[in-house]
């Protein structure tokens, strides 16, 4: 599993990071920094609902 951003629709609103920061930062850009792009399996769960949250579908799980 990895994590795909699409930082042209990223806004940096920032749910992904309240989800899960241990994943996702939103930097002084504004936009999104994914800080592991390859979960652990264990954060499967977390990783997945930070991805669902993002109001404009930025984020995406990739194989
Ligand atoms: S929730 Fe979406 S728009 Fe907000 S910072 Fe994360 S990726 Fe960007």
């Amino acid at each position: 599993m990895r994590i795909i951003s699409d930082l042209h629709l990223c806004e940096g609103l920032g749910m992904c990071e309240a989800m899960a920061d241990q994943y996702f930062e939103v930097g002084d850009d504004g936009q999104v920094h994914v800080l592991d792009d390859r979960p652990r399996d264990h954060d499967r769960q977390l990783v997945d609902a930070a991805v669902k949250s993002c109001p404009v579908s930025a984020l995406r799980l990739g194989s």
